[in-house]
């Protein structure tokens, strides 16, 4: 038998907790890595993702951040699971900068479910900067992300109506904290 949505949901939930296990976010109130995923895939699922984007938003840090592999991910949970967690990647081998590059390049070339899950990713960093900053962020390293976050939510908008309208909201509400805080 198939297993339930509920019950994917609860796996992929189990994987990325054990996966990210002992991992904490950059900002100052350190949370659980796995907050994060959460966040994301909860995004998705409130503006009507489909299912396998919100699988792969419980996953989709686990290969670039974790001893995961791509293999792995293929064996637990499919190839299209693993196939949308492998367009939101980044290569590490590659230079920050470049990568930053790319994923605004690339962005308008991802698959439907890619693009709704990498938009919710913005959404949810976004959050996080200002919710909970981390402590060696300046305003102007504050300022360049929103910047970039924005050229990147660019190329993957025009699927998901609601969550293009919370990405603006989100962008708009960093913009106006970031201009009340110039010094
Ligand atoms: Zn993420």
């Amino acid at each position: 038998m198939e297993a339930s949505f509920t019950a994917q949901v609860l796996r992929a939930s189990l994987f990325a907790a054990r996966a990210h296990a002992g991992q904490v976010r950059k900002g100052a109130a350190a949370e659980p890595y796995v907050n994060h995923v959460i966040e994301v895939a909860a995004i998705l699922a409130e503006h009507g993702a489909p299912e396998e984007a919100i699988l792969a938003g419980l996953l989709h840090d686990t290969v670039e951040d974790t001893e995961t592999t791509d293999e792995d991910l293929v064996a637990a949970f499919g190839p299209i699971i693993a196939g949308l967690v492998a367009e939101a990647t980044d290569d590490k081998e590659k230079p920050k900068e470049i990568r930053k590059a790319l994923q605004i390049s690339q962005a308008p070339k991802h698959s439907e479910a890619a693009k709704q899950l990498k938009l919710a990713d913005k959404i949810a960093n976004l959050r996080s900067i200002f919710d909970s900053p981390p402590a060696n962020w300046n305003h102007a390293r504050r300022i360049e992300y929103v910047g970039w976050a924005g050229r990147v939510a660019a190329g993957l908008k025009g699927v998901n109506p609601g969550l293009d309208a919370l990405f603006d909201t989100t962008y708009r509400a960093a913009l106006t904290r970031l201009a009340s805080e110039v010094p």
